[in-house]
């Protein structure tokens, strides 16, 4: 049996290995200095359109987690998802991932995790997720 595993972003300049570990990838408008992530064409105060790429880093705070029942295209039912607020003030949108069945708490340490979460085409497909700290 032969294995080759490729992998791709799910979608270019939301997040890359940083030489601290994972980074989320952030827009900071050079006008307003408003942060967003993902990164904006625009900025959405100011609406200037000079945007800087900025690493968000990978550490976050849970604000709210809650178990999907449904299936869909990518995850079973059974998978978590939840909002999680960075350093910056931004609240992210984002798979999580439980360890060793505890449960998710408002307010738990969080990290950033790469991870190939789906296959398409024997491709492996890197998404980000939170775990637990
Ligand atoms: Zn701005």
């Amino acid at each position: 049996m032969t294995t080759t595993t490729t992998s791709t972003p799910f979608r270019e300049g939301l997040f890359r290995e940083g030489p601290d570990g994972p980074t989320l990838l952030g827009g900071r408008c050079s006008n307003c200095g408003r942060v967003t992530f993902p990164v904006p064409d625009m900025c959405l105060d100011c609406r200037g359109e000079d945007i800087e790429t900025v690493e968000l880093g990978g550490e976050a705070e849970l604000l709210s987690a809650t178990t999907v029942h449904m299936p869909n295209r990518h995850f079973p039912p059974g998978h978590a998802v939840g909002l999680v607020v960075l350093p910056q003030g931004l609240r992210i949108f984002s798979q999580l991932r439980p360890v060793d069945d505890k449960p998710f708490r408002s307010g738990m340490p969080m990290t950033l995790e790469i991870a190939p979460l789906w296959r398409e085409d024997d491709t492996d497909v890197l998404a980000y997720r939170f775990v637990p700290a």
